[in-house]
């Protein structure tokens, strides 16, 4: 019996990439006989033409080629859930369009499912050349810093590309949460992942979308979504500075006793006072980050609204 391999294909105005992404995808899968192939792209709010490319391969091929149109644009991650929530095959791949989720892997991770009997066959780039230095930079702190403080483990350099089986898509779409950080969720579900290794590959066409500051409140996000350290960290800073006090306090009012009260130090006092304020400013925006998540998630809002579909 053939299999289907169902494809989610982000799209974020990538005009160009649209066409040479399905050319590609078609030649790997002539070499899959024994499997079906079918495209599910998402076009996310797109400014260009990728909404007519996708009408015009669905016209081509609609037995393959299937298209979500958005009626903003929702963000990557909302893209991935209307894509997995609309996928109907065996098998699911997520990847992206402008050709850095090398399609000659798809071979390759099927064996890993089907042979090894892995559930899920990911990607990691093991290089980031091409990439701007001081991104790779804060990239892998970024990896350190949620690794360290968050239960569940997302591998550095992981990509969303991967193929997986039904059974850990269904069990990613049990998780209908508005704050999406795919990273963590493909983790948190656990599942048996085996990582296949390559070499940064550059964008085929277009630009990438994500500006270094929209990497940084992503990365906030993942932390956020995915860990409740940062909460802990501000209590202990909160029980810190109170013991520091209480300390101090008793220092002075034993020294006022033995020595009398020379009425001197306002710099010092002032300094105290900004820095404490300071830290619990600081606190309290870390708590306000979790706030915001809570009000966004009981809204109950949909996580992407669709205006075409076939
Ligand atoms: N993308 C999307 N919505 C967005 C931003 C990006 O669907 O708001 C898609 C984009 O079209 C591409 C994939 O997500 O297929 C990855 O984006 P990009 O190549 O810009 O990211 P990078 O590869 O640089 O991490
Ligand atoms: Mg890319």
């Amino acid at each position: 019996m053939t299999k289907t391999i169902s494809i989610i294909v982000p799209c974020y105005n990538e005009q160009e990439s649209i066409p040479l992404f399905y050319a590609a995808v078609e030649k790997v899968a002539a070499t899959l006989p024994d499997h079906r192939i079918e495209y599910h792209f998402i076009n996310d709010g797109s400014a260009d033409q990728s909404l007519p490319e996708m009408r015009a391969l669905q016209q081509q091929d609609p037995e393959h080629v299937h298209f979500i149109s958005f009626s903003r644009n929702f963000g990557k991650e909302a893209a991935l859930y209307a894509g997995l929530q609309a996928a109907t095959g065996e098998y699911v791949a997520v990847m992206d369009v402008d050709l850095q989720d090398p399609p000659e892997l798809l071979p390759e991770m099927l064996h890993g499912i089907e042979v090894e009997g892995f559930d899920c066959v990911g990607t990691r780039r093991t290089n980031r050349a091409g990439e701007p230095l001081i991104r790779s930079f804060f990239a892998k702190q970024f990896y350190k810093i949620i690794n360290h403080i968050s239960q569940t483990e997302i591998v550095d350099g992981a990509r969303d590309y991967r193929l997986m089986t039904r059974q850990m898509v269904n069990a990613i779409l049990e998780m209908s949460e508005y704050n999406r950080f795919s990273k963590g969720i493909f983790s948190w579900v656990g599942f048996d992942t085996k990582y296949l290794e390559y070499q940064n590959q550059d964008r085929v066409a277009g630009q990438t979308s994500w500006s270094f500051w929209g990497l940084f409140k992503y990365s906030l996000d993942g932390i956020v979504t995915f860990s409740e350290t940062p909460l802990a960290i501000a209590s202990f800073i909160g029980f810190f500075s109170f013991i520091l006090a209480l300390l101090a306090l008793i220092f002075i009012v034993i020294r006022a006793l033995l020595f009398g009260d020379p009425t001197s130090g306002w710099p010092s006092l002032v300094s105290i006072m900004l820095l404490v304020g300071g830290l619990q400013l600081l606190c309290l925006g870390i708590v306000g980050k979790y706030i915001g998540k809570i009000y966004l998630e009981v809204k109950h809002r949909p996580v992407y609204i669709i205006k075409e579909q076939k």
